[in-house]
């Protein structure tokens, strides 16, 4: 017989969560105005809110943290840091940053003016937001397959180089200051881009003579996937396959706080010196000085020696299999969601599962209210109050998709938290004809809402 998988770790250290009645569910969620940013941590039981920041560190990186060099300028820290993203990325220049959206804030202050256009694929909340704070407009080229949930494509998030091409050509070559591809692709699922079409991207980006940056939060789960499905990959390290998705970028924006398992922290990472002088500038006003940016000494510790974990088969394949495991019980439920399951999460597909629900009273949030009420977990949508208002217009947009994103964060729950979810889900599916009526907005912020939306029952 052959031997069940099981996790590549123990647990040392635990932290207990607390299950709440019904009643105070029904309770807190009204104060928060059924907008799941809003609950305490202490009102939820099992947080599938994000992957982000909430992953379990491990001991080689709470050890680093006690080898943190605070020093101002020059660091060892920093220097430990440097060394994990040149040996890692290839790259010869950095900055570190205090999260991802600074990087993007700080790249984009040197990259993106008014009027520009930045082609990719379903560009991040955040980098969208800091392209369209500028007045500059994000134009999604991601593969039509990608919109299609039940359709078995191996690269979801894949560039449709058609479509690339179409912006590269018809939009004037000033007005294009980098072509931006996520890897995994987040709002698309999680969906990985294959290296083929890296590849690809790269050579067309040269024929126009564009720059090519990654934004690079899950870049470990797009490598482990290249791994499990593309052809001549089979074999080789994630550390190679990394070094070689790598290599047809010419620079990166990461979170740290997805796949470097970190609290807190990201950087920026290029090979120009021109684009390095330049974002220094922004780096120093925004975020800190060059050598730390805004992270602690202890923190850029535990970040080199999560990029190093984090690049590890072993760590990624217990991650994964997590994710594919809660896929599993929901497939026996006939609830449907994105597939082929992505790195970090399951995207639950909401329009599907409430079709009767009209778009304006946002079909996903109400979905995760009722997951939330059933049983204390926290999702978050993916849907209508994210897509936000067209800029110029003030129209909502209305997504393709209606996802209910349950995000899992790494090494913190096991496949019994999982089994409650999938068994919650299960019990608001079995009730989704009685789900008719959803909710209306009270309260919203001018961009970005979704963080601070207030809302109403209808
Ligand atoms: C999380 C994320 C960001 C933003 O990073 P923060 O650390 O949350 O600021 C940008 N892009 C992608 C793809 C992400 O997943």
């Amino acid at each position: 017989m052959n031997l069940p998988f099981a996790e590549s770790y123990k647990i040392k250290m635990v932290e207990p969560i607390k299950r709440s009645t019904r009643e105070e569910r029904e309770r807190w969620i009204k104060e928060a105005k059924y907008n799941l940013f809003n609950l305490r941590s202490d009102q939820v039981y099992i947080d599938l809110l994000t992957d982000s920041g909430t992953g379990a560190m491990s001991d080689r990186q709470w050890s680093q943290m006690m080898l943190g060099d605070e020093s101002y300028a020059g660091a060892s820290s920093y220097f430990k840091m440097k060394s994990a993203i040149q040996k890692i990325f290839g790259y010869e220049y950095f900055l570190p940053t205090h999260q991802g959206r600074a990087a993007e804030n700080v790249l984009f202050s040197v990259l993106v003016k008014e009027g520009d256009v930045v082609p990719g694929n379903s560009h991040f909340d955040t980098t969208k937001g800091h392209i369209e704070y500028r007045k500059a407009k994000a134009v999604d080229c991601t593969i039509d397959e990608a919109f299609d949930t039940e359709l078995l494509h191996p690269y979801k998030g894949n560039v449709d180089l058609n479509k690339l091409e179409t912006v590269l050509k018809s939009v004037p070559s000033e007005k294009i200051p980098f072509i931006i591809i996520t890897v995994t692709c987040n709002s698309s699922g999680g969906q990985p881009v294959s290296m083929e079409n890296l590849k690809a991207i790269r050579k067309m980006a040269d024929q126009y003579g564009k720059m090519v940056i990654y934004d690079a939060a899950r870049f470990a789960e797009n490598a482990y996937f290249i791994k499990m499905r593309e052809k001549g990959y089979e074999n080789k390290t994630i550390k190679e396959i990394v070094a070689e998705m790598f290599s047809y970028a010419d620079a990166m924006t990461m979170s740290s706080k997805k796949d470097a398992i970190v609290n807190m922290g990201g950087f920026i990472a290029m090979h120009n010196e021109e684009l390095f002088h330049k974002a220094s500038v922004f780096n120093i006003m925004f975020e800190g000085y060059i050598t730390y940016g805004g992270m602690s000494g202890r923190d850029m510790n535990a970040l080199a020696q999560g990029l190093d974990e984090g690049t590890e088969f072993e760590t990624l394949e217990t991650r994964i299999k997590q994710v594919e495991y809660l896929g599993g019980r929901l497939e026996e439920f006939g609830i449907p969601f994105q597939k082929p399951v992505g790195g970090h999460a399951i995207f639950v597909d909401a329009k599907k599962i409430l079709p009767n629900l009209p778009k304006e009273q946002f079909i996903a949030q109400t979905l995760g209210i009722e997951l939330y009420i059933e049983a204390g977990i926290r999702g978050v949508e993916i849907g209508t109050l994210l897509a936000d208002r067209d800029p110029v217009s003030r129209e909502n947009r209305y997504p393709a998709l209606e996802f209910l994103r349950l995000a899992i964060p790494r090494r913190v729950y096991t496949n019994n938290h999982m089994d409650v979810v999938a068994v919650a889900l299960k019990n608001v599916f079995d009730k989704r004809a009685e789900i008719t009526k959803g909710y209306e907005i009270i309260y919203e912020a001018p961009i970005m809402r979704h963080f601070t939306v207030e809302l109403k029952k209808i």
